[in-house]
């Protein structure tokens, strides 16, 4: 499928309807926007006027003048004042000094720059003035430093009673901004309404534009909420816009006819030999995925399981499928050491039955590679595991019909499009660990059928897991020392939490060489800078017993299998997203062995960290612990959301504005059911709301296969 923008939805528009013009022009053509000023917009709200007029304000200043007694330090603040003295700078690198005051009190006023001249003419001794602006009190009194207005007092019209302040940058203040927001809002047109009338009635959400304009226009401090009746509205629109993308790519795929494929007695076979039974979970995903592939439409199913769940097993079945009937199979992973253990998994059982297996990384060179080329082009290899090596230009199959992508959101939308590309109409599987509240499924996949594998296999013991202040780590490190003589293996993190990346990696370095101190040289450190080869070297002796102890930085790379390891040690557990640390906490556990979980804290932990941290001892649903942290946390980056898919919204908010999200993937789906094409009148208002937030093809594309 071609990436071109707006060219994956066959009847989305070409071209951008003509009333959208003024908004999608650049930046640089709102009044005062030059060379200079543009980067700095840029930056604060993005390339084009849209961007501009979506800026938030996120706070209101009341310009009700007040006495100069009543005055407040840091407080933007409105005062009537007589000029008392003015104090011209004797040098240019000083500032003008103008004394002013009213019955109550008196201020100075401070201007920097060469305008000296100008302003002690313009506000002469004895001129009556308001002004407006921050309040400042230093050792040289109370002060203002360039007030934002200055006017007499028959001209009060020019300062506005209520003024909406809105995010500054370095050389780009927020009047500025503002100034920027407000032609920009004028420029924004009426948009034809997409909107269902019944809903909007029952929301009371005003129409588009009056929405935008309110926003600018916020009466009072209710006005800046996101729960605003207006607010809502542009949140509802941005996430209807995006469901609606999500809606048809999943439609536009259910009409790309796909091969047919049959469930095999290989897969019988296979099952028969495996040391276990499959839980019910994972039979009703096979089942799920089995009556994708027989459908005879493109396939485009997550499933979505904790670590160790048996997904891989179940994606196993489905390769044997497709290799029964002849077709071929490619299982991605992100990273090599995860590629090799899915192909330790999968290669006995399924070339125990005749459907040969290949690994293939980005360690494959010269003359074994060609040959392993050869295999997936002749066909005679069925499935193929392996990294980003597996898109590459001269890998070619001979049919290949399922792509089987771990850990999806790492890898981009065109890296799984260039394998999926490899074979026709190929049907697409995703794996994922990463447990999403189901407020938020739609958002992250909505695109995409979800088989959940909520159960483990049985005799997998509980992680004994409890939460301890940093200040007995010497104790913790005691009992490491005891388990790691006794044979156990342990991951030790430390998260990446400061400001600087450099500064956490000394942490975490100075951390393994004291643990080295006390338990022995079998303490092994990864981290994130670390080249992805290295990093997989130090994995492997993890995996294969030679370290005892891995301290790591980085939460991704320790995605891996070691059954032995046994203990797992987080430091500073309280930043992290609580879904992370299940996930963590999934890495041991694995085996027979009783598994411990060591949580460690920087006293005094908050009431709300200390329930997050709860939630963890109490249950081991990963559904359940997403959930609960949205509700503790009340959304934002905190849940690193964004690290699993969550895309960029610019009014919705995951939590706050949860409710519309189910009501906005109910009505993309009515509107796909009802006007495909989005050919009806309110189909077409629609093509213009997605327009409008660029989500015809941006999300649709980055989430889904
Ligand atoms: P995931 O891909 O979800 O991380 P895997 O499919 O790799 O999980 O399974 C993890 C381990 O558990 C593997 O060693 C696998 O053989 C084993 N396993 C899978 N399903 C079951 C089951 N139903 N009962 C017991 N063990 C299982
Ligand atoms: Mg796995």
């Amino acid at each position: 499928m071609p990436a071109k923008k707006g060219a994956a939805v066959g009847y989305a528009a070409v071209m951008r309807p003509e009333i959208l013009f003024p908004l999608f022009a650049p930046i640089t053509s709102l009044k005062g926007v030059g060379p200079r000023v543009a980067p700095l917009l840029q930056r604060l709200a993005g390339p084009i006027v849209r961007d501009v007029a979506f800026l938030k304000p996120h706070s209101l200043v009341r310009r009700t003048p007040a006495s100069l007694s009543a005055g407040l330090d840091g407080q933007i603040m409105t005062f009537e004042v007589t000029v008392d003295e003015i104090q011209k700078p004797r040098s240019s690198a000083q500032p003008l000094r103008m004394r002013v005051s009213d019955p109550s009190g008196f201020l100075t006023l401070v201007f920097f720059g060469r305008f000296g001249d100008q302003i002690a003419t313009r506000h002469p001794i004895g001129a009556k003035r308001i002004i407006s602006g921050k309040v400042e009190d230093d050792k040289f009194g109370r002060q203002m430093v360039h007030p934002d207005y200055m006017v007499a007092p028959e001209k009060r019209d020019e300062i506005p009673e209520l003024e909406a302040i809105y995010p500054a940058t370095e050389g780009l203040p927020a009047r500025r901004v503002r100034t920027f927001a407000l032609e920009a809002l004028e420029r924004a047109p009426e948009l034809p309404e997409w909107q269902d009338p019944a809903w909007l009635k029952q929301e009371r959400f005003p129409a588009w534009r009056e929405a935008l304009a309110r926003l600018h226009a916020p009466q009072t401090e209710a006005d800046l909420a996101p729960t605003s009746p207006h607010y809502r509205r542009l949140a509802y629109d941005e996430l209807l816009a995006q469901q609606l993308a999500m809606a048809q790519r999943k439609a536009e795929r259910r009409r790309d006819p796909a091969a047919r494929i049959a469930p095999s007695d290989t897969v019988q076979k296979i099952r028969a030999d495996l040391p276990f039974a499959f839980t019910n979970a994972q039979e009703r995903a096979l089942t799920e995925i089995r009556a994708d592939l027989a459908a005879g439409e493109r396939m485009s199913r997550l499933i979505q399981g904790d670590v160790g769940s048996g997904k891989t097993v179940v994606a196993m079945c489905v390769m044997a499928d497709v290799a029964a009937g002849a077709g071929q199979s490619a299982l991605m992973a992100p990273t090599e050491i995860l590629a090799r253990q899915h192909y330790e998994t999968i290669s006995g059982p399924l070339s125990a039955h005749g459907v040969g297996v290949i690994l293939l990384t980005g360690r494959d060179k010269g003359a074994a590679r060609a040959e392993k080329l050869r295999a997936l082009a002749s066909g005679g290899v069925k499935v193929a595991v392996g990294t980003h090596a597996l898109f590459q230009d001269d890998v070619a199959f001979h049919q290949l019909q399922l792509a089987v992508v771990d850990e999806q959101h790492r890898f981009g939308v065109a890296e799984r499009q260039r394998l999926q590309s490899k074979g026709w109409a190929t049907h697409f599987l995703a794996m994922s660990a990463t447990p999403i509240p189901r407020t938020l499924e739609l958002t992250v996949y909505g695109d995409l059928d979800v088989s959940k594998i909520d159960e483990k296999p049985p005799g997998r013991t509980p992680v004994a897991t409890r939460a301890a202040p940093m200040t007995r780590i010497t104790e913790v490190e005691g009992r490491l020392r005891e388990a790691v003589a006794g044979g156990a293996q342990a991951f030790w993190i430390c998260p990446l939490v400061s400001e600087s990346e450099l500064i956490d990696l000394k942490a975490a370095e100075t951390r393994a060489e004291e643990l080295k101190q006390t338990i022995g040289p079998s303490v092994g450190l990864i981290h994130g800078k670390m080249a992805p080869a290295a990093k997989d070297t130090v994995m492997a002796e993890f995996a294969d017993g030679r370290l005892s102890v891995l301290v790591a930085t980085t939460v991704v790379e320790v995605g891996v299998n070691v059954p032995n390891a046994t203990i797992m040690v987080i430091e500073q557990a309280e930043r992290f997203g609580l879904a992370q640390l299940h996930q963590l906490r999934g890495r041991v556990g694995r085996g027979r062995r009783e598994s411990s979980c060591v949580l460690l804290y920087d006293p005094p932990l908050s009431e709300t960290a200390q329930k997050r941290l709860d939630i963890l001892r109490r249950t081991d649903d990963g559904f359940l612990i997403a959930e609960t942290d949205l509700e503790l946390r009340g959304g934002g980056d905190a849940l690193g959301l964004k690290q699993s898919g969550f895309p960029d919204y610019v009014f919705a908010d995951p939590f706050t504005h949860r409710d519309l999200i189910a009501a906005a993937g109910d009505d993309a789906r009515l509107i796909v059911g009802r006007d495909s094409d989005l050919k009806s009148e309110r189909g077409k208002a629609l093509q213009v709301l997605q327009e409008l937030f660029d989500w015809k093809a941006g999300l649709g594309l980055r989430d889904a296969g």
